[in-house]
């Protein structure tokens, strides 16, 4: 995910144009600013590409799912299913909101299995949260038809596969609202930031008015708008904003160049006897930012992990332990560690997530390896770095097959 690897000029001339004015805000200042709209343009531009008739930019993708929920109507009780393989934003933003994250398996899409969702569907279920972790969806034909069955809202995190498509349509736009994240790890990036999309012309103007303190932003003396709800302040700047412009000029190519470098690697991958790939439901098209694996065993998968780092392949990552991607790896949510009380509500609702029963999702998780698809590496390294990989697991699934 690597909108870092081409910050450059575009990006310098976009920033200039703010630091130029001195207008570091998104509201206001009309005089001073010089035509300069940062945070309105990335906007308009970012609907557009996602075939959406809304974005609403935030300061992170942590914001923007939290705002989501938000505008959608999501409060306290309220019980949203998530994956267990996911980013911590997931839950925190649930929690945030006085809602309770109902944590269900992910199955061989690495994502939510339709099963499981539909199963920990309950009276006080508002919201299904799928999670399109490392370039790949989840089903969400399956889930979208659960969600109509039973009237809920289908709120898509494509933080990590901006760019990837479902049935044509650009993931995000799929369900009734999608989040992204612009942090400086994702495929672009404005240093910090998010943003949600949406088709919902209602949504749209409830998530206006809470990312800014419930502004009804009407007129254009901002002391004298009116407040029609509570809020907070999740606002984008205009700097990181004017990154962002520049970012979503380059999608194209970074999609394209992460399509190539991951194709190098998968097909090398695909001669080995005992790889076998994520699956990708049937309509969907990934955005390459990863390529996804499993090995035969956990064992193997750990010892072929551990191989790949000692032989020098970065960025390889074994999510199933010692990794917060993963509900192994987060002892403050099982064991609910807050600084001050909860709302009751979590309290009394959230299940008891140290005794409950994930081995679906471990099954998939313990012999899954990701890596990164990086958009820097040339053809020459991307066709080294395959031939390595296929070297080391080829090796050590051949010390399974002489025990056997
Ligand atoms: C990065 C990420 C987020 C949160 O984004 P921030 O901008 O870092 O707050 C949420 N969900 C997923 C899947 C992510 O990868």
């Amino acid at each position: 995910m690597p909108g870092f690897e081409v910050f450059g000029d575009a990006e310098r001339k976009q920033v200039n144009d703010v630091i130029e004015t001195g207008v570091l805000m998104r509201y206001g200042f009309d005089g001073m600013r010089n035509g300069h709209w940062k945070a309105k343009e990335f906007e308009i531009a970012f609907a557009k590409r996602m075939e959406t008739k809304h974005c609403q930019l935030v300061s992170s993708g942590t914001a923007a799912l939290t705002v989501a929920l938000a505008a959608a109507g999501v409060g306290a009780g309220d019980e949203v299913i998530m994956p267990t393989f996911t980013f911590v934003a997931s839950f925190e933003s649930i929690i945030a909101l006085g809602a309770v994250p109902v944590l269900v398996d992910v199955d061989d899409t690495l994502t939510l299995d339709p099963a499981a969702v539909e199963a920990a569907i309950g009276p006080k279920t508002k919201c299904v949260m799928p999670v399109h972790m490392c370039g790949s969806m989840a089903d969400l034909k399956a889930l979208k038809s659960i969600c109509d069955k039973h009237n809920l809202l289908l709120l898509e995190d494509a933080c990590q596969a901006i760019g990837g498509t479902f049935e044509g349509k650009p993931l995000g736009s799929y369900g009734d609202l999608g989040c992204f994240s612009f942090d400086y790890v994702k495929t672009i990036t404005c240093g910090e930031g998010g943003g949600v999309i949406t088709n919902n012309d209602a949504y749209k103007i409830n998530a206006d008015q809470y990312q800014d303190h419930g502004h009804d932003h009407i007129g254009n003396d901002r002391g004298a708008e009116t407040h029609p709800t509570l809020g907070y302040n999740f606002r984008i700047s205009e700097l990181n904003a004017a990154v962002g412009i520049a970012q979503l000029g380059k999608i194209d190519d970074i999609l394209a160049l992460q399509k190539k470098n991951y194709t190098i690697m998968r097909e090398a991958l695909s001669k080995v006897d005992g790889v076998t790939f994520r699956r990708v439901p049937e309509g969907g098209v990934e955005n390459y930012s990863f390529l996804n694996f499993f090995l035969p065993t956990e064992s193997l998968t750990k010892k072929a992990h551990a191989a790949l780092g000692s032989e020098g392949v970065d960025a390889c990552f074994y999510w199933y332990s010692n990794n917060w991607h993963y509900i192994n790896g987060w002892e403050h949510l099982r064991d609910l560690k807050s600084m001050g009380a909860l709302p009751a509500e979590i309290r009394n609702q959230i299940q008891d997530l140290n005794s409950a029963d994930f081995s679906k999702s471990d099954a998939w998780m313990s012999r899954t390896i990701s890596s990164l698809v990086k958009i820097g590496w040339t053809e020459d390294q991307m066709t080294a770095r395959a031939a390595k990989m296929v070297a080391v697991i080829s090796e050590i699934l051949k010390e399974k097959e002489s025990l056997a």
